[in-house]
């Protein structure tokens, strides 16, 4: 069984990356989300253990310091971490695992793991990105304008990505993101057993 594909996917703050994501998991059984570890508080509906792990400073930094965490960062005066384990596992069962993280896991990844598939969600434009932003309604204004001002820092790392998606129809992007696993999964680098199988006597 040949390892599962480690996706990473990085967008700005209210890029639509979650929607994308939740749409991709609906249509593909193999897919598996890391659940991160994070010191931000958690937003209504948000569940320890689905879709954070909500941890202490002081427990993140045991997590950072007993090597458990593929990468960390700090993102608008918080801590996000991917704990190790669960995402080694399921890629040594064969299944695809996804991080959804901001860009400096993302740059941290392509060093841990260099066979990693990045994909950067881009928002068709800056008006769009603004007004998804207000329509969730979570974030005072502060917030909201701090998280515009990282977007505008975090979209120029989209060049350093193997892949950018332009998440202007739902529909398309989640194709696109389908049409990208699809064809890594068919690189030679991936199948070079498939060759030896074919001409063992
Ligand atoms: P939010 O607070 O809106 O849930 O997430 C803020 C940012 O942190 C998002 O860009 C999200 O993708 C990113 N993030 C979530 N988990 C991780 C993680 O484990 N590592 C890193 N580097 N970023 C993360």
């Amino acid at each position: 069984m040949s390892k599962g594909l480690l996706l990473v996917v990085s967008a700005p703050s209210a890029g639509g990356k979650g929607t994308i994501l939740k749409e991709l998991f609906q249509q593909d059984p193999n897919l598996r989300m890391s659940v991160s570890a994070t010191t931000r508080k958690p937003r209504p509906g948000e569940e320890h253990g689905k879709h954070y792990y909500f941890v202490t400073r002081e427990e993140f930094q045991e997590m950072v310091d007993d090597g458990n965490m593929l990468e960390y960062a700090e993102y608008v005066g918080n801590c996000y971490g991917t704990p190790k384990g669960p995402v080694e596992r399921w890629r040594a069962d064969g299944l695809d695992v996804v991080l959804e993280i901001e860009v400096q896991g993302g740059a941290q990844i392509k060093c841990v793991a260099p066979d990693c598939v990045s994909i950067f969600i881009a928002p068709p434009s800056m008006e769009v990105l603004e007004k998804r932003l207000r329509g969730r309604g979570t974030e005072d204004e502060e917030t909201i304008q701090k998280r515009l001002e990282t977007a505008r820092k975090e979209i120029p790392h989209g060049k350093n990505y193997d892949y950018i998606v332009v998440n202007d129809r739902l529909e398309d992007a989640v194709a696109d993101v389908r049409a990208i696993l699809r064809s890594e999964k068919m690189k030679s680098e991936r199948n070079a057993e498939l060759i030896e199988k074919l001409l063992a006597p």
